[in-house]
């Protein structure tokens, strides 16, 4: 504790004097990271809750995948699509394997896999479903979070994410989460695509009643329309299972992958589908500079092959039984409800108890870091290494800052 005493308030005004005021960070400096364990510039520890919205879900540092960054910066980290490298067609060919799938196209951030599944979508109503030129519609929920761009916010309905950002990209029709008869009433023959979370992460980790997902699937099929889901957070061993799909058997066509695909190292995203789909896009239409670099091809496999193993899936499934028993009794006690999908849980904090904010602030303090979303909930999402010991002191620590000490 307190290496450096003033290092954090000096480190604050330093950023806050430079950087765009487009986040509100908890004031924690961070230097170091290991595991599921982050420490300060004053050398003090924290256990991470957040794992970077999931991110980081092998955690900080992970030693292969570290191995596998170390390794290709000795060797390649860029060419750019115009050059082939020695790195990408065994990445795709994993991660196809993966999500059972043909076809990887290979993109860096989250936002832009979303960008890359609507035009897909787009190009796919027209060439192959015939929807007339300019006509296509995508149907999403209302709730949704699927990133910054600005034609992602236009259907967003949180207004923080789009007031004052228009005029924006036409073409979205939003329907209530959860409700496949809404669902089922906004298709018609101009729908080219359903865009969904199969479990809404930045909403408060709001999953939809059973059988959603597969009535989704269902009325995709009926109907000629492709099911695109938006896996960034949910998928990759999150929720106990390789997709959040997969807690239904549902296999959507197009899974839209980020966040812990790039191992918590560099940003690496996708969209995956079968060739039937992704096969309709042609040279030049799309493309990225970074997307498929070597470097993030060479993270991507290294976090597959984790995933093949299963063990991460499984740990998120038996660790999250035990952190849904763990909170339950929590309910009616500072918070009025808990909603857990594996190692994912989104908590309402009682509105007596404080802001989901000042929760975050109170926890800080007992070495333990989480984020809020919306006002009165806070989300719990370790890395997936986390041990059960170390879950159980993480909920301890929540346990007595509800209970205001
Ligand atoms: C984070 C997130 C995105 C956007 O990812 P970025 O890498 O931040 O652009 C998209 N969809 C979902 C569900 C997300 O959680």
């Amino acid at each position: 504790m307190n290496d450096q005493p003033g290092a954090t308030a000096r480190s604050i005004e330093a950023e806050d004097a430079v950087l765009a005021r487009n986040y509100a960070p908890l004031p924690v400096v961070l230097a170091d990271g290991d595991g599921v364990w982050v420490r300060d510039v004053e050398g003090n520890r924290y256990l991470d809750l957040l794992s970077a919205y999931s991110a980081l879900n092998f955690g900080h540092r992970h030693p292969a995948l570290i191995a596998a960054a170390q390794d290709q910066l000795g060797r390649l980290t860029l060419t750019s699509r115009a050059f082939r490298n020695d790195k990408l067609g065994a990445f795709a060919a994993a991660l196809a394997r993966l999500c059972g799938k043909d076809m990887v196209l290979p993109m860096n951030t989250g936002a832009e896999a979303v960008e890359s599944g609507i035009k897909v979508a787009r190009a796919w109503a027209y060439r192959v479903k015939k929807v007339p030129t300019e006509q296509a519609e995508i149907i999403v929920a209302h709730g949704n979070f699927h990133g910054r761009t600005t034609t992602i916010v236009g259907f967003s309905d949180d207004p923080s994410a789009h007031l004052d950002f228009g005029p924006f990209t036409p073409g979205f029709v939003s329907v209530r989460f959860g409700d496949a008869a809404a669902l089922e009433a906004a298709i018609t023959p101009r729908t080219a695509a359903v865009l969904i979370e199969p479990i809404q992460g930045e909403a408060g980790v709001i999953i939809p009643p059973a059988g959603y997902l597969r009535a989704v699937r269902e009325l995709c099929d009926r109907h000629g329309v492709l099911f695109i889901a938006d896996e960034i957070q949910s998928g990759l061993g999150r929720t106990g299972a390789t997709f959040a799909c997969d807690r239904e058997d549902v296999v959507p066509d197009v899974y839209l992958l980020g966040k812990a695909l790039g191992g918590g190292i560099v940003p690496v995203s996708a969209v995956v589908a079968d060739e039937r789909v992704l096969g309709v896009l042609r040279p030049g239409e799309h493309g990225s500079t970074f997307g498929g670099n070597p470097l993030a091809a060479a993270v991507g496999l290294a976090v597959v092959e984790l995933l093949a193993t299963g063990e991460y899936q499984e740990r998120a499934a038996v660790l999250g039984e035990r952190l849904a028993g763990l909170l339950a009794p929590l309910v009616g006690d500072g918070v009025t409800e808990t909603r857990v999908a594996g190692l994912w849980a989104g908590i309402d904090v009682d509105e007596a108890v404080g802001s989901g904010r000042q929760v975050a602030e109170r926890l800080a303090t007992r070495g333990v870091l989480v984020k809020e979303t919306h006002d009165h909930t806070i989300r719990i999402m370790p890395p997936l290494v986390i041990e059960a010991e170390q879950l159980d002191w993480a909920v301890e620590q929540l346990r007595e800052v509800l209970a205001g000490r």
